[in-house]
C-alpha cells in the first residue's frame, strides 16, 4: 500500500538521482526500501512492518536507508585513492 500524494518529500525515486555516485547500491537500497515498506499495527496496536512484522521501522527499512544515505558517497576504496592523490 502506497501513501497517495500530498507532499511525500521524504520519498526516494525509484532511479538514481543525479549526484549519486553508486547507482548500484542505490537501486538494491530501493529495492529494500519498497519490500520493507509496508506498516501494519500487531494485535497489541504496536506499529509493525508487513514483510517482516518487526517493530516499525523494521532493520530491512533501517538499512536501506542507511544504504539509500551512503549511495551519495564515492566507494571507500575511491575516496581513500581521491584522498591520495590529493598529497
Ligand atoms: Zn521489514
Amino acid at each position: 500500500m502506497r501513501t497517495a500524494g500530498g507532499g511525500d518529500v521524504g520519498h526516494p525515486p525509484d532511479d538514481p538521482p543525479p549526484g549519486v555516485a553508486q547507482p548500484v547500491l542505490w537501486r538494491l537500497a530501493m529495492r529494500l526500501y519498497r519490500d520493507h515498506g509496508g506498516v501494519v499495527r500487531d494485535a497489541r496496536g504496536v506499529l509493525a512492518c508487513s514483510l517482516c512484522r518487526q517493530p516499525w521501522p523494521c532493520r530491512g527499512r533501517r538499512l536501506a536507508q542507511l544504504g539509500l544515505a551512503e549511495a551519495w558517497l564515492p566507494p571507500r576504496g575511491q575516496q581513500r585513492r581521491s584522498m591520495r592523490r590529493d598529497r
